[in-house]
């Protein structure tokens, strides 16, 4: 037999850690790496946050799991705290993102469905999409990676070109029941919708009584600066998935909506056995703790003013690596003129943890906790690793 005992899906490098400490993994070794890869944007609180970790252990030692055949006071309290900060009236939880997409594309379904207007069935998603790796959320996406031998694959989502507005103008019809949309796609590059693409999305939702379902799974929960992304937009959609950061590690997701969109989610039309169990609603609740005290928000905005100043003041000193970087908060995209997986790989070996996203970008997504010191050590990291860079040579 030569394959693994661990399915053999990921192609994983050899950083081996074994514990967090804020912003820091160390391996058994007692290797360091500064992580500004976040588990991909999940630890935004950093390793081992004694608020997080008191909580969860609090739970654990209380309450773990019942079963929604329950009443489970956790949920309705969590899901009352997140309609309090968001555009939504109602909230069903999830264990991970795509299942939180999943719930949304349902939603939106059922939605036409109790209007009478089954035929909307169609979901209008973009170019370099990511919503996950089950086999409706595959179909959303164009990346050629993704859906490979998992053909044929549900044909009812349409894929656009991102941040055409005049395309999807042109492709909305009577089948179209709504439209899914990163507000910056992460694992295609750190690419931000324009203004006008949203706003201009927001509009022709309205105009033709179809469902706007942002995908806030990377960018959601204060990663941006902002609670959620769109509030820097100032739209709001009629459906959202978040999951990612609002477990702060622990895994859990949840799909949002507005009491008009959620229409045809009644009793019978979704589940799940463990989604909203006790132990990651007292996660999400510890992660909310931090990230709506008062002066959060403003210091992850002057943390990435801060970090992308440093940025660009690195770049012309290495212009043969660097081109630019973009983004929004701590959600940045270091955009590089060679191949940035190889220069993620190269930069762990001189102590940072980042991750390469498409388009030649390097993700840099630190926990929201980072402090100054931490970013003027990411930059002399990535300055050392650029410095003693070879991009190998180009086939
Ligand atoms: C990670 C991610 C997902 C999928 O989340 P999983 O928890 O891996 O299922 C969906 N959408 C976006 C934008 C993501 O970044």
């Amino acid at each position: 037999m030569t394959i693994t005992a661990l399915m053999p899906v990921y192609g994983r490098c050899d950083v081996e850690p074994v514990r967090g400490e804020g912003c820091y993994l160390y391996d058994a070794q007692g290797r360091e790496w500064l992580d500004f890869a976040s588990g991909i944007a999940v630890n935004l609180l950093g390793h081992s946050h004694p608020h997080l970790v008191g909580a969860i252990q609090k739970q654990a030692a209380t309450l773990m799991h019942t079963s929604n055949l329950y009443k489970v006071p956790a949920q309705a309290a969590l899901a009352e705290r997140l309609v309090g900060l968001t555009f939504a009236d109602t909230v069903f939880f999830t264990n991970s993102g795509a299942e939180a997409i999943e719930c949304a594309v349902k939603t939106c379904r059922s939605f036409h469905y109790a209007h009478g207007n089954p035929e909307k069935f169609r979901i209008l998603t973009f170019s370099n999409a990511f919503h996950g790796r089950t086999l409706a959320t595959i179909s959303a996406t164009n990346q050629e990676k993704m859906r490979k031998g998992f053909e044929p694959l549900p044909d009812w989502f349409h894929v656009l070109p991102f941040n055409d507005l005049d395309a999807v103008a042109a492709a909305i019809d009577s089948s179209i029941g709504g439209i899914l949309v990163e507000p910056i796609q992460g694992e295609g590059g750190i690419r931000p919708a324009t203004p006008e693409f949203l706003t201009g999305l927001r509009k022709l939702c309205d105009e033709h009584g179809i469902l706007l379902i942002l995908d806030e799974v990377q960018c959601g929960v204060a990663r941006t600066g902002t609670l959620f992304a769109h509030e820097q937009y100032g739209i709001t959609p009629d459906i959202m998935a978040i999951a990612k950061g609002i477990g702060g590690g622990f895994p859990v997701g949840a799909c949002l909506a507005t009491e008009h969109a959620a229409a045809g989610m009644v009793i019978g039309t979704h589940g799940s056995t463990y989604g909203g169990n006790p132990l990651a609603m007292a996660a999400c609740q510890a992660v909310l703790d931090i990230v709506t005290e008062p002066a959060f928000l403003a210091q992850v905005r002057e943390s990435s003013t801060r970090f992308v100043a440093a940025l660009e003041q690195m770049i012309p000193n290495h212009d043969t690596i660097f081109e630019s970087v973009r983004g929004m908060g701590l959600m940045l995209g270091l955009k590089l003129k060679t191949d940035s997986r190889a220069f993620v790989a190269h930069a762990r070996s001189h102590g940072i943890l980042a991750v390469a996203a498409g388009d030649n970008v390097v993700r840099l997504l630190p926990p929201l906790i980072i402090e100054e010191h931490h970013i003027r050590e990411a930059v002399d990291k990535l300055s050392a690793a650029a410095a003693a860079y070879v991009p190998a040579a180009a086939a």
